[in-house]
Formats: structure tokens, sequence, C-alpha cells
């Protein structure tokens, strides 16, 4: 689960971290205000939307010389003016997909004196099951370049978890950074704060891009994204609180109600498949034959026939999706179960792409039975090579 930009901060801020005060605005009207309880002389006005790349970012049907989401201005007339241009727009950043975020949210911040912009972040990294530190002094631009041309100005090391943060891992840091002086104690300190918030949070990510030395030789966290693990949010009715809804890919909240474990993908094939493991080679296997998944979908182990019919009408409410794939090995699934979810689907929302369904293991001679009988112009399958080549085949022909 991913928060804005302005929520980050704010938990930054509990935690003692230095972060620029600043006022989140929904509506227009509200910006003058907002904007005149903060300092000045600089604001800066900052769209908020679940993807990085703002400020490179450009909103579609932009003006001649309209510059992107993060915008520095020098009056409270300025900031409200800008905030009414951002409002209800579409921005479209390289984390966006081409169809770009509608702005709903904007953060108007104190502006900050930057001397030098850095990279700081932390993640639970998958090779060594461990939280990790990430830095590098090449800040405010996109960590994967740097990762990608001069992967040495990036520094990453584990934590290990019997000893939890020690100083030692901030002044590495630090010193990597080329922090000098007060900053080495700062950095050392701040370190501390954000390995403490995130271990405190079951945060997946903590990204500060750009991490600032100050006009005034301070640290201070400039942006700040945080991603938390889904499968722990229920443990923190703060965090839950933060979910903002309208971020989110319609078809996966809707899947997310019905506990059905969904992601959107960009291709033309529905899947529907038991088992992580076979939706993952269901997955490989279309991309053999030479066509896209649309979507990862597990309907787990022990769904019933309404939760079957949710999924199906999820996947087919998809106007990308041009065929389907229902792949199921029965174990604690059972095949028939599959089948009159299928069919009570289609008998709700129609049926106007090819459907091939390969069902094999538990009850699965009562499943086929069904579809049989049911009229459906549904393609059998033998096998999942079988499956996946007839709907490829159905779809490109
Ligand atoms: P994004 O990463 O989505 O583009 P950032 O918050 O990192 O958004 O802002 C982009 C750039 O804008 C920063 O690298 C920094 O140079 C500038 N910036 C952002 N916030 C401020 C601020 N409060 N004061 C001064 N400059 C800022
Ligand atoms: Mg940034």
């Amino acid at each position: 689960m991913n928060i804005h930009e302005y929520q980050a901060k704010a938990l930054l801020r509990d935690y003692g971290a230095p972060v620029s005060d600043g006022r989140v605005v929904l509506k227009a009207e509200d910006a003058k205000t907002a904007a005149g309880e903060l300092d000045g002389p600089l604001w800066v006005v900052k769209a908020q939307i679940h993807a990085g790349g703002r400020g490179k970012g450009s909103f579609k049907e932009a003006s001649a010389g309209e510059k992107g989401g993060v915008r520095l201005t020098k009056s409270v007339e300025e900031a409200a003016e800008e905030t009414a241009r951002m409002l209800g727009r579409t921005l479209v950043t390289h984390q966006s997909g081409p169809a770009g975020k509608q702005v709903n949210r904007v953060y108007i911040e104190d502006g900050s004196g930057i001397e030098t912009e850095l990279y700081l972040a932390l993640l639970v990294d998958r090779q060594t099951s461990r939280v990790s530190f990430v830095c590098s002094t090449e800040g405010g631009m996109d960590i994967e370049e740097v990762a990608a041309n001069t992967p040495e100005k990036i520094l990453s090391f584990a934590v290990d978890p019997a000893t939890g943060y020690q100083g030692f891992h901030g002044r590495r840091i630090a010193f990597n950074l080329g922090l000098k002086g007060a900053q080495v104690k700062q950095c050392v300190k701040l370190m501390g704060q954000l390995y403490q918030l995130f271990m405190d949070k079951d945060m997946e990510m903590l990204e500060i891009n750009p991490l600032i030395v100050t006009d005034s030789g301070d640290l201070k966290c400039l942006d700040a994204k945080m991603g938390f693990d889904g499968n722990a949010v229920y443990r923190h009715a703060d965090i839950a609180a933060l979910r903002d809804e309208t971020e989110e890919d319609p078809k996966e909240l809707e899947a997310s109600k019905y506990d059905l474990n969904y992601i959107a993908l960009d291709g033309e094939i529905g899947c529907m498949v038991n088992g992580a493991g076979l939706a993952m080679a269901t997955m490989d296997i279309i991309k053999l034959f030479g066509a896209e998944p649309a979507n990862f979908l597990d309907v787990g182990g022990g769904a019933t026939t309404e939760k079957v019919t949710e999924a199906f009408k999820i996947i087919t409410s998809d106007k990308q999706v041009k065929g389907i794939l229902v792949n199921i090995f029965g174990g604690i699934m059972r095949c028939d179960v599959i089948a009159e979810g299928v069919i009570a689907a289609v008998k709700e929302v129609g049926l106007e792409v090819p459907l091939v369904v390969r069902l094999e293991g538990t009850n699965v001679e009562k499943g086929k039975e069904i579809i049989a009988n049911s009229g459906l112009n549904v393609i059998a399958a033998e096998n999942l090579r079988d499956g996946a080549e007839k709907i490829v085949k159905a779809v490109k022909g």
C-alpha cells in the first residue's frame, strides 16, 4: 500500500525527521489560506499522486512552456494560482504509465534553499531477506538511471536484524554521501529515525529523493515515498486510514474486496488461475506463444462460486481483454465450483470474447460436464500448453 508525500512527511515529522512545513489542499479556494500559514519567501506547489517523477512529468493538455507537477512560486497568490491550475488535471510521469494520474490533492510547502541533492532509501532486500539502506550522491534524479549507468555511485548494505540500527551504519552513509562536521551527527540520528519508522510501520520501501543539504548546511527530507506491506496493514489502523482508493486501479480495488490476488497488467489475455505458481506459469506460457497476459489472478484454494463469479466479472470489465484463459488445477479448489462460477458470471455479464477452459484435478469430470451442458461457447483445452496455444490462436488468429 502506498501513501502520498504529505502523509509520508507527517510520519517523518512524528519521528523527529527534518521536513519542511506544508499544507495539503483539496479545493482551490483553500489554497490562499493554506499558503498564508507558511513563512515564505518561497512556496513550492506539489501535485500529490502515487507516482514519482512529478517534477519532470507533464500535464495532459499542457499549455506551451508549462512545467511539471512541482512548481516554485514566490508569493501566496502565485501559489494559489498554481494550485488552481493543477487540481483536477492529469499528470503523466515516467512512473504513472501513459494514462497518467488525476491530481486531486496538492501540497503547498515552504521552499528550501538547496546546496546538494542526495538519494536515500530503505527497503526489504529479497536477496539477503534483510532491511537495507541504499544511498547515493546522485539525488533528485531517476535512481534506476544511476543504477544502470553509474552503479558505483550507489552504496547499499543490509542491517543485521539481531543488532538493528547502529551508529556505524549512519556514519558509513554520511561518509559515502560526503557529509561534513555536524552533518555526520545529523545523518546518524536521521538514519536511526528512518529505520525505526520503517520497522514500526512494517514498510516495504521508504525513499527520500532528494535528501538535501540546505544552504544553511542542514539535512532535510525534501521528498518522501513510502510503501507498506499490504499483509501487515491490518495491524496499523493509522496507516490503513491513509489509504487513498482513488489512486488504485479500480479492478484491483474491487478484487481486494473479495480477497482475490489480482494484479492488472497491459496485455490482451485475461487469466483466471488457482495458485500463484500456476498463475505465473500461465502468464509465462501465454508469452511463449506470442501474446501478453492482461492480469495476474490467483482465485485461491477455497474460492466459492461467488468469488469465482466476481473474479470473472473483473476480468471481463477490462476493455483490453480480447480473450480469457481459465486454467484450473483442482486440489482444494474443485473444478465444478469453477465451472459454476464461470457460468454464473457469463449469465450476468455476457461473454464477448473467446473463452478457453482447461480443468484438471478434483471433480474434473463434473466440471467439464457443467460447462458442456451450459450451452456456452467454450473452447476446451487438454493441458496448459494446449490451453495457451488455443487462446492465443483465438485472439491473434
Ligand atoms: P518528484 O520526485 O516526484 O519529481 P520531488 O519532491 O523530488 O518530486 O521534487 C522534484 C524537485 O523539486 C526536487 O528534486 C527539488 O529540486 C525540487 N523541490 C521539491 N520540493 C522542494 C522544496 N520544498 N523546496 C525547494 N525545492 C523543492
Ligand atoms: Mg523526488
